[in-house]
């Protein structure tokens, strides 16, 4: 297998090439369903791999505290100018090193700390950096938590905003990792600005379809709106920002220097790079690729019998409900790596397990329709899963299942890994 771009580092540092080559590997015969992740595309691996790694740019374009940032300046201007057309925003900060770092220097422009924000409940889907006890949101802030209806296992906005009256937040953060319905950013600015409180969608996980238009987009709602680059946007690792004027300096003060040292300059440019790709019509139909791929893993699962929360899927995600199978999320995820597919456990709503076992699995789709995975392998797929959680002690089972996988990875490489740079590749 040819591996992208290692032979110099081969001959320079065998150790680290040799493990880059096997994660690689990895990869390529593993079914990857975890929601977050995708597969850049190989531009958006050239771009990080630049010179601009090298270079010290503290500050933003035309404000630098060093000299020679004449290119840093172009890029970061066109990472800018490209983040603002694609989502219709008046200001984007392209700096942050991660989603994480985004909520962080947001918090950091609106809240003092012992301000009280409200967020959506971990175990509902939320976020570590909404409000999680072992994070600095949950220490810094005093959340409160806002969960799904018990019935229904989507966002219940009456429950939202008569708890919004009641604890009068001055800060409201609507945005999931792990939630598969629509999120209606209009009805949570309106309970927002009911109560005198700022709204910040995080859109981490849906970025890619708020970008091609098949989400809702938070930007006419949201005073800031966070996000990742790399799940659905399918860019490099890191986070960007995008608010109105009013906003955009205590943002941009709040990232550097409020946070932050000098800025990933090789990253900003992959960023830029991922932004422009997201505007082509292709990205469109990829994202639909996403969508469809979700129903159909959804719909195929609850026929062989598996419960779905909240009974299907709007976007990338389907969380499985593995309780009336009498096996947790932990067996389920293990069972199915040693069968070559990848998922991650997941508490589910009101779930009675601890985080570290779980009642559920979270799938993701984003990955796999970027290798090109249809609607006839998430059927396949569907029915390997089924086969490995019935049987989760049957290693016999695994194995076939795996040898299954590594046959339909072969026919689906990797963007770049194979050493195809189609315009297919992009399209996914
Ligand atoms: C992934 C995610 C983040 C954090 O992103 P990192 O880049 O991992 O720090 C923040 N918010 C939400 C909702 C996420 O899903």
């Amino acid at each position: 297998m040819k591996v992208y771009k290692t032979s110099l580092l081969a001959q320079c540092d065998s150790e680290v090439a040799r493990i880059i080559q096997l994660e690689t590997e990895r990869q390529t015969n593993t079914i990857n369903l975890v929601a977050s992740e995708n597969h850049a595309h190989p531009s958006v691996l050239e771009a990080q791999s630049c010179l601009l790694t090298d270079k010290y740019a503290e500050g933003y374009p035309k404000h630098r505290y060093y000299g020679g940032c004449i290119y840093a300046d172009a890029i970061e201007t066109l990472a800018i100018e490209r983040a603002k057309k694609l989502f219709q925003a008046e200001h984007a900060n392209v700096q942050p090193h991660s989603g994480s770092q985004a909520n962080m220097a947001a918090y950091s422009a609106l809240l003092e700390h012992g301000d009280t924000v409200m967020g959506l409940d971990l175990s509902h889907g939320g976020h570590l950096t909404h409000g999680s006890k072992v994070n600095f949101s949950g220490r810094w802030y005093n959340f409160i938590f806002y969960g799904v209806n018990a019935k229904t296992e989507m966002l219940d906005y009456d429950e939202i905003e008569k708890l919004a009256l009641a604890c009068k937040p001055k800060l409201i953060v609507a945005g999931a990792s792990a939630y598969p319905r629509t999120i209606d950013f209009e009805r949570f600015s309106y309970i927002a600005h009911r109560v005198g409180a700022k709204l910040l969608a995080d859109m981490a996980h849906i970025a890619g379809m708020v970008a091609a238009g098949l989400h809702p987009s938070p930007v006419p709602y949201a005073e800031v709106v966070t996000s990742t680059t790399q799940k659905t946007l399918r860019g490099p690792r890191g986070g960007f920002i995008l608010c109105n004027e009013d906003l955009a300096s205590a943002i941009d003060a709040a990232v550097f220097p409020g946070i932050q040292g000098g800025p990933a300059m090789h990253i900003i440019a992959a960023k830029a790079v991922c932004f422009y790709q997201a505007m082509q019509p292709e990205f469109i139909d990829y994202q639909l690729s996403i969508l469809r791929n979700a129903k159909v893993l959804a719909a195929e699962l609850q026929n062989y019998g598996m419960r779905i929360i909240s009974g299907g899927t709007d976007n990338h995600i389907v969380l499985v409900d593995l309780s009336p199978r009498g096996i947790s999320g932990k067996e389920a995820e293990e069972a199915l790596e040693a069968a070559g597919i990848l998922v991650n456990r997941n508490t589910i709503p009101f779930d009675p397990k601890p985080p570290h076992l779980t009642s559920g699995i979270r799938l993701g789709t984003p990955a796999l329709t970027t290798r090109g995975f249809g609607v006839e392998e998430m059927k396949h797929i569907a029915a390997l899963i089924t086969k490995v959680i019935f049987h989760p002690g049957d290693e016999r089972i695994q194995k076939q299942v795996c040898q299954e996988v590594k046959e339909m990875c072969q026919r689906f490489p990797i963007p770049g890994v194979a050493g195809e740079y189609t315009k297919g590749s992009i399209n996914g």
